[in-house]
């Protein structure tokens, strides 16, 4: 079997970085929680799916098989913190009276436009949780079985307690069973809970509630955290390799997951590798739809935000994003996506000149060292996924196409295809990058391509000492307010 690059993982379980060993290599199972689908999507959850989207793309590219499934929370998920309160998705129904699933399906097309539009791969398989009514049915009575749940009033409630006798609730959190006693509220409708620790598997619906479905115990439906272990046991099986999603879901809404599988198996381990985003923040506070500090991909692009001085293409997004590892908080500024703009911009200029480069038969130069390159690239995303380091790796390799281009620095055919194959690899495969026009970003009409073309045959015009033609374009673009700059790692453009 083919051997794949060491890659070691932050596991939030362990809090330990651990060398990657997937269950049957070359398979990968990977699960990640999905939005639940009652309002768009904002840019704090663009950040936690490209954190695995990245994850996603890089095990693809070391040769692993990956079955990636992510999900869609269509029911379950409440407006309280806690088992209270209304479905989030019942209640945008009543208020914009439509059919519950018209929510669902108007706001997972939003989703998915917008994973497209930051170019995130699809997963393998995205189930519902309406769609998996009958198999969570299933484990609660697994787990009603094994005596870790009891029934109430025709829901049903994990028993906590009872649980952690034989097991550790708290394990992935690190939450203590007797401080979480001390901070747990007393919240509506927990007065049918034997203890307010304890977690809704299934709850019985009033009259009013749109959704709901006959079950052994109620005409009702499950609690939110239920979908989630139910659907990756069985698209991954009772074991499987990583499981990812923000770190606000660290608790409750993993640690119930890890209760269930083990309450229903009596397997305490079903997850390998326990992975956690962090936050995108605004002013160090979490970007959330109810702090209103939350703005969608379209304001984004369009500037249309209060928030944002203009817009944004998708791909300085998600360049700013990867310039932070994923574990650390990223705090969202307007200074900050605008220097990403810029460095996104050196970064596709330099594959713009790297394309022209010129070769020369026998004539490999022993100080252009992609191997070395190569191995610290391989080196920075083994490392945990650390795409900054990655991209700072990556602008040494910009660099150098700039100093083989302005020194006229010969290098055969071998050398400019390792360099392209580097590039290719890591700024579009891995990284996710696109060339995009730059007028969707900032409402310039110039296509980017067609300057960069320019910047491109007046740079051939200087190699031939062709003066004149290469003067005449710096002129003509210099007319329409744009300046080119020469430096010794290459010429760039810029608008006045
Ligand atoms: P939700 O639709 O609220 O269940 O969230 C979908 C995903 O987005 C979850 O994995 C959350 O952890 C994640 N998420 C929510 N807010 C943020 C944020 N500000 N930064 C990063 N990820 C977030
Ligand atoms: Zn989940």
């Amino acid at each position: 079997m083919a051997e794949f690059p060491p890659l070691y993982i932050q596991n939030s379980l362990t809090r330990k970085k651990e060398l990657f060993t997937p269950l049957k290599p070359p398979h990968v199972g990977m699960y990640v929680c999905g939005p639940t689908v009652y309002s768009n999507v904002h840019l704090g959850n663009v950040r936690t799916f490209l954190t695995f989207d990245i994850v996603y793309r890089y095990l693809i590219y070391l040769g692993y098989h990956v079955r990636y499934v992510r999900n869609i929370t269509d029911v379950g998920h409440l407006t309280g913190d806690s088992d209270a309160g209304e479905d989030k998705i019942s209640k945008k129904a009543r208020l914009e009276k439509l059919e519950p699933m018209e929510v669902v399906q108007k706001y997972t097309n939003d989703f998915h436009d917008v994973m497209r539009v930051f170019n995130m791969k699809s997963p393998s398989i995205e189930p519902s949780a309406t769609g998996h009514i009958v198999e969570q049915i299933g484990m609660i009575e697994a787990i009603l079985d094994r005596g870790y749940a009891y029934q109430s009033n025709g829901s049903v409630y994990f028993n906590v307690r009872k649980y952690n006798e034989d097991f550790d609730y708290g394990v992935l959190s690190g939450r203590k069973i007797d401080d979480l006693i001390n901070n747990t509220r007393s919240l509506d409708g927990q007065d049918e809970k034997n203890d307010p620790l304890d977690f809704a598997l299934w709850k019985k619906a009033d009259s009013s509630h749109l959704m709901k479905w006959p079950s052994p115990w109620s005409i009702g439906f499950p609690g939110w955290h239920l979908e989630c272990s139910v659907m990756s046991t069985k698209y991954l099986g009772p074991q499987f390799d990583i499981h990812g999603g923000g770190m606000d879901l660290k608790f409750p809404h993993h640690e119930c997951e890890i209760a269930q599988n083990a309450g229903a198996t009596a397997q305490s381990h079903s997850v390998r590798y326990w992975m956690h985003g962090n936050m995108l923040t605004v002013n160090g506070r979490k970007m959330a739809k109810s702090e209103g500090n939350g703005f969608t991909p379209e304001e984004l692009i369009t500037g249309n935000h209060a928030l944002l001085e203009r817009g944004y293409s998708p791909m300085t997004v998600r360049f700013f994003m990867l310039q932070g590892h994923y574990a650390s908080p990223l705090d969202f500024s307007n200074a900050a996506l605008q220097a990403a703009e810029k460095g996104l911009e050196r970064l596709m200029s330099a594959l713009t000149t790297l394309e022209t480069l010129p070769t020369k038969a026998n004539s490999r130069n022993p100080d252009v060292d992609i191997t070395s390159l190569s191995d610290r690239c391989i080196k920075a995303m083994g490392d945990d996924f650390n795409t900054p380091i990655l991209i700072s790796v990556l602008f040494d390799a910009v660099k150098l196409v700039n100093s083989i281009a302005s020194d006229h620095i010969a290098i055969d055919a071998t050398q400019k295809a390792d360099l392209e194959e580097l590039f290719n690899g890591y700024v579009f495969d891995i990284l996710g990058l696109m060339r995009e026009d730059k007028g969707s970003g900032n409402n310039n009409v110039e296509s980017s391509a067609l300057l960069d073309l320019l910047v491109k045959l007046r740079g051939n015009a200087k190699s031939n000492k062709d003066w004149q033609t290469a003067d005449a374009i710096r002129t003509a673009l210099g007319e329409l307010g744009i300046s080119i700059k020469d430096s010794k790692e290459g010429s760039t453009w810029e608008r006045d």
